[in-house]
């Protein structure tokens, strides 16, 4: 099995660093609350897409020139529907591009069914030190209706043998505001967290897409799903849990134990650099953003063509910037410096917005002194709100 001899020490000499995500749209069957660029059943794609991605990190890699990666992760669709042999070559060719340091973080994002011990001990040696576990729920006939296809005992399972298998870092899943969902259901979640000595979590309320099987199913039955102030009640306790079991929240929806924050996803809510390599990926880069085609065919024949599949480009003013860090930013439990704002962007809004800093912590919504600023739990609830008077 494949382990790279490439994870260099970090270089502090080379100035050129991103986060990197590669992406694998394919998934055994589409989940009923998902409308992502994903694609069921196409497991004979899956090679040529695979093929296409290597060829498009070679293409990245000549036109960022040498880079350490500051992360890695493998996301979808579903990355453990792909044959070992793919994941392999593609880390290998990542490994083989870029520096990646042995410290930094590499995410695979893998379903609970997935997760047997020689697969678990192959993405390990494979370098992945951390894995994002779509549980959503440990409860079989709430998985059922939502279109996972785990039971509770697997999800158990699969975390134990990451366990057992080196994994240190496993960061689950899970979603609130699911039908027949109370707040018994989910203390069981967190005390099955807690049993497994789980050290991150992400917590996301369901959101109805239109077009997915439980926007219909809401609009025939809506009695059988919790209402606002229900949903609200649930996600509130679901962070009081995470709390009582050592999870601390350093982001809206994201809980860790003391040096366990994600690091990838924290390059991109400080709008750090990131690049994102396969379907629909998006890139931040240097002061631009970026996004990949979501058109499967065209995507292949770009990278046939030797070109990298961007379909749009946007140079962020310092305007846009601004925006941006301060709908990213605030979402950290740590706030936002404004030496960075600063900085990045030229505005200072303690200066140039005092007014509405003043009325939002009157308003028991943010706290702020004269390096940074953050929101309070009230200010979390009612983010919009906070945006609306800092961006007015
Ligand atoms: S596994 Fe993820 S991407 Fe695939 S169908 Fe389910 S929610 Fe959508």
């Amino acid at each position: 099995m494949y382990r790279s001899r490439r994870f260099w020490p970090c270089s502090n000499t080379m100035k050129n660093k991103f986060a990197l995500y590669v992406h694998w749209p394919f998934c055994h069957a589409r989940c009923a609350y998902c409308d992502f660029r994903a694609f069921p059943y196409q497991e004979k794609r899956i090679p040529a897409y695979a093929d296409a991605l290597q060829k498009e990190i070679r293409l990245r890699r000549n036109e960022t020139g040498e880079a350490v990666l500051s992360s890695l992760y493998f996301g979808g669709g579903t990355p453990s529907y792909i044959p070992l042999e793919y994941l392999s070559a593609a880390m290998q060719t990542i490994a083989a591009h870029f520096v990646l340091p042995k410290d930094r973080e590499k995410t695979i994002e893998l379903n609970p069914e997935d997760v047997t011990g020689p697969f678990a001990r192959a993405i390990y040696r494979m370098g992945f030190n951390r894995v994002s576990l779509g549980v959503q729920t440990f409860h079989t006939g709430l998985a059922e209706y939502i279109g996972r296809r785990h039971t509770k005992e697997q999800a158990i399972q699969a975390v134990q043998t990451l366990q057992e298998e080196g994994f240190t870092n496993v960061s689950v899943d899970l979603m609130t505001g699911l039908p027949g969902q109370t707040k018994r259901t989910i203390a069981e979640d967190f005390a099955l967290l807690r049993e497994l000595n789980i050290p991150h979590l992400s917590v996301y309320a369901l959101t109805l897409a239109e077009h997915t099987r439980m926007h219909r199913q809401f609009m025939e039955k809506p009695a059988d799903f919790p209402d606002e102030d229900e949903e609200r009640a649930l996600a509130h306790f679901a962070a009081q849990e995470a709390e009582k079991i050592g999870l601390q929240r350093y982001e809206i929806s994201n809980y860790a134990k003391e040096g366990y924050a994600s690091q990838h996803n924290t390059s991109y809510w400080k709008l750090k650099d990131y690049i994102g390599i396969g379907l629909s990926a998006a890139s931040y880069y240097r002061g631009s953003h970026e996004k990949n085609t979501d058109s499967l065919r065209e995507y292949l024949q770009w990278i046939d063509r030797h070109r990298i599949p961007v379909i749009e480009r946007e140079k962020l003013s310092n305007e846009q910037l601004y925006t941006e860090l301060l709908l990213t930013g605030l979402r950290l439990k740590e706030g936002i410096r404004f030496s960075e704002l600063r900085r990045r962007t030229g505005f200072s809004p303690e200066t140039e917005k005092k007014e509405a800093f003043v009325r939002l912590r009157e308003g028991g919504l943010i706290t702020f002194d004269d390096r940074r600023m953050g929101l309070t739990a009230r200010g979390t609830d009612l983010l919009d709100t906070v945006l609306l008077e800092l961006l007015d």
